[in-house]
């Protein structure tokens, strides 16, 4: 079996709380994962469960605590600025907010061109091609390339977000909630043409959302996190159709089967997601978990292999 694009071991994230004496925040808590070269990899969970933190560590755009993420075979974590900057050509992001992330003094033939310039690629004649091509391949008019990012729609944007992520042909582009923000029927054209790009140009995603329809359009293979912790990770079909672990089993049966027959029972969670500056003891599941037994206040239960190519991280499976 070849070596995965993405390997990451351990990976932690500490924020300081900000009151004197307090324990850090642990938004990442020791997430472990791979991603295989051409694949998708969806991190769900509800909004702040550390999904998006997660993405950032691995690129490095914030600092991981701890933990190692090796990417083409290099351990990255411990890279110099220098040599991180290097390597950034190969790992791009797509964000929420494409106005937010587009400055909107630049036009968007410079937005596109920046990234090209910043990795000393190519001489300027053939920057401006490579725009003029991008643009194309992201289903915009290479025409727009004069235009700024006010003059576009929310879609258009994101397509513009899309296309300075791949110009510089990475290997894996992290989306972090990237349709969130579009109307439903924007959100497939971009959703598809994400797709689309992955089999044209062999692209690898690490794609968060806490949309589980979404997640299931894109993904290979699923992780679900809750506070900090990966609670269960393996393919799609398995852990749509057979989750094992509490949390992923109460998110699934929010959503609607496929076929109208298909019945699934609703579980409904008690209470909300407890603040991640004091999470509950043991697993931090266990207030809110249908199946909470005695152990599970006091010990965090260890990842425990599934058939599905996979963990699950609970004590019903020991
Ligand atoms: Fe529920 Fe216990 Fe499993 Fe946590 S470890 S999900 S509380 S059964």
């Amino acid at each position: 079996m070849s070596t995965p694009l993405l390997q990451v071991r351990g990976l932690k994230k500490h924020f300081a709380s900000g009151k004197r004496g307090a324990a850090p925040v642990k938004a990442v808590d020791d997430v472990s994962f791979d991603i295989e070269e051409g694949q998708t990899l969806g991190l769900v969970g509800e909004s702040g469960c550390g999904k998006s933190t997660t993405g950032r560590s691995v690129l490095r755009l914030i600092e991981p605590t701890a933990g190692s993420v090796h990417f083409m075979g290099q351990d990255i974590t411990g890279l110099s600025t220098a040599k991180l900057r290097g390597m950034r050509r190969n790992m791009q992001m797509v964000f929420q907010d494409p106005y937010a992330s587009l400055n909107p003094r630049m036009t968007i033939g410079e937005v596109l061109e920046e990234p090209l310039i910043v990795h000393q690629l190519h001489d300027r004649a053939t920057r401006k091609r490579k725009v003029a091509e991008v643009l194309d391949v992201v289903g915009l008019s290479p025409s727009y390339a004069g235009r700024h990012p006010h003059e576009f729609s929310g879609g258009q944007r994101q397509r513009v977000g899309i296309a300075r992520a791949i110009i510089t042909r990475p290997k894996l582009v992290v989306a972090d909630e990237a349709v969130s923000a579009l109307d439903v029927s924007i959100q497939a054209q971009i959703l598809n043409l994400l797709k689309d790009l992955q089999k044209e140009l062999g692209l690898t995603y690490l794609f968060v959302s806490h949309d589980l329809a979404v997640i299931r359009h894109v993904s290979d293979r699923i992780g679900v996190m809750y506070l900090g912790r990966m609670v269960e990770i393996g393919s799609c079909a398995s852990v749509y159709s057979a989750p094992q672990h509490p949390y992923t089993q109460a998110l699934l049966s929010a959503i609607p089967k496929e076929h109208p027959d298909q019945i699934r029972q609703r579980i409904v969670l008690q209470g909300s997601i407890p603040n991640p500056a004091s999470p509950p003891t043991g697993c931090h599941f266990h207030p809110r978990c249908p199946s909470c037994m005695d152990i599970c206040k006091t010990e965090a239960p260890l990842p425990k292999h599934t058939a599905a190519d996979g963990y699950v991280t609970c004590h019903l499976y020991r």
